[in-house]
C-alpha cells in the first residue's frame, strides 16, 4: 500500500502506556462487561480477571514516547494516514449526498481502555464505540493478525481501521440505532442475525473507502486486495471460534463467516458504492 505521502490525521489519541485511574480498581460495569465480552469469545474470566491490573497512577503524569519502538512509531504513523484517507474518502462521499461528514476520533491504548462503551481489554480486538464515536485499537492485534492469524500486510492492516470507520459511518447514517431498536425486540438468535448483517456491512464500507481511496490517490499496490481478503477471511467468526473453543457454533456468530466476510468487502471494493452494501435487504449473505 502506497501511504508515506499521505496526510496525517489530527484525531489520533495516543494512550498507549497511560494506566487506568485508580477509581477503576472497584470493577463495577466496565469489569463486567469485559467479562462477558471475554465468556462471548470463549476465554476463561477467572484468568483473564488475574490479567487486568489497575494501577493508581498520577493523571498527570506524561508518558515516554521515546519508549516506544521504532516499528510501533512506525504502525501508529501509519494507522494515522489510513485515518486521515477514510476522512477524506468519506468526507466526499457524504458531500455528494449533501451530507456533512463529522470524523471520528481514533485512540491507540495498551492493554486495558475506557471508553464510554465501558473498559475494554485488547484481548476483545479493534472496537468502535458509538457513544464517543471513537474507534479503539491496541497495536499488538495487528502482531496477532499477522502471526495467530496468518494475515499480514499494511493492507489488511488498513482494512480493520476502515471495518470500524465502517461502524462509525452506520452510527452516522442511523443504522446502529436501528439494529439497536429491532434487536430489542428479537430473541437472541435473532439478534445475532442483525449484528452479523451490521459487521458485513462494516465490511462492505471498507471495500467501498478501499475503492474510492484508490481511485482518488492511487494507494493500492499489487497484493494488497490479496492482503485485505485474507484479513476478512482469517478474522471471520468461525476462524475465530475455532481459535477460540476449537468448534463453530453458527448461532453465536456475530461478525459472519469468513466466506461472507470476503464477499461483502469484494462488493464494496467492486463498486464503491454504498449502496451496494445493504446486507439487510440481501436474501443470501
Ligand atoms: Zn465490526
Amino acid at each position: 500500500m502506497r501511504w508515506r505521502m499521505g496526510r496525517r490525521s489530527t484525531n489520533v489519541e495516543d494512550r498507549r502506556g497511560v494506566s487506568l485511574p485508580g477509581r477503576a480498581a472497584g470493577g463495577g460495569i466496565g469489569l463486567l462487561v469485559i467479562i462477558i465480552i471475554a465468556i462471548l469469545l470463549g476465554a476463561d474470566p477467572a484468568k483473564l480477571l488475574n490479567d487486568i491490573t489497575y494501577t493508581q497512577v498520577d493523571p498527570t503524569s506524561s508518558y515516554d514516547r521515546a519508549a516506544l519502538s521504532e516499528e510501533d512509531r512506525e504502525l501508529a504513523d501509519f494507522v494515522s494516514v489510513v485515518l486521515a484517507d477514510t476522512e477524506d474518502t468519506w468526507s466526499e462521499l457524504f458531500a455528494g449526498n449533501n451530507a456533512r461528514y463529522r470524523e471520528p476520533a481514533l485512540v491507540l491504548f495498551s492493554g486495558v481502555v475506557e471508553s464510554a462503551c465501558g473498559f475494554a481489554q485488547s484481548a476483545v480486538g479493534p472496537f468502535y464505540c458509538p457513544a464517543d464515536r471513537k474507534v479503539y485499537i491496541d497495536l499488538d492485534f495487528y502482531r496477532d493478525l499477522k502471526e495467530r492469524f496468518g494475515a499480514p500486510g499494511d493492507f489488511a492492516q488498513a482494512y480493520v481501521i476502515a471495518h470500524e470507520v465502517g461502524h462509525h459511518v452506520q452510527n452516522l447514517l442511523g443504522i446502529s440505532e436501528q439494529v439497536r431498536n429491532a434487536q430489542r425486540r428479537l430473541g437472541e438468535a435473532g439478534a445475532n442475525r442483525l449484528s452479523v448483517m451490521q459487521e458485513l456491512q462494516a465490511d462492505c464500507f471498507a471495500g467501498v473507502w478501499a475503492h474510492n481511496a484508490d481511485r482518488a490517490r492511487g494507494i493500492l499496490e499489487h497484493g494488497d486486495i490479496e492482503e485485505g481478503l485474507s484479513a476478512a477471511s482469517s478474522i471471520g467468526d468461525d476462524r475465530l471460534q475455532m481459535e477460540t473453543q476449537g468448534r463453530v457454533t453458527p448461532d453465536s456468530f456475530t461478525h459472519g463467516s469468513s466466506r461472507q466476510r470476503v464477499t461483502w468487502f469484494k462488493r464494496g471494493l467492486d463498486s464503491g458504492d454504498i449502496e451496494s452494501c445493504n446486507t439487510f435487504e440481501s436474501k443470501n449473505l
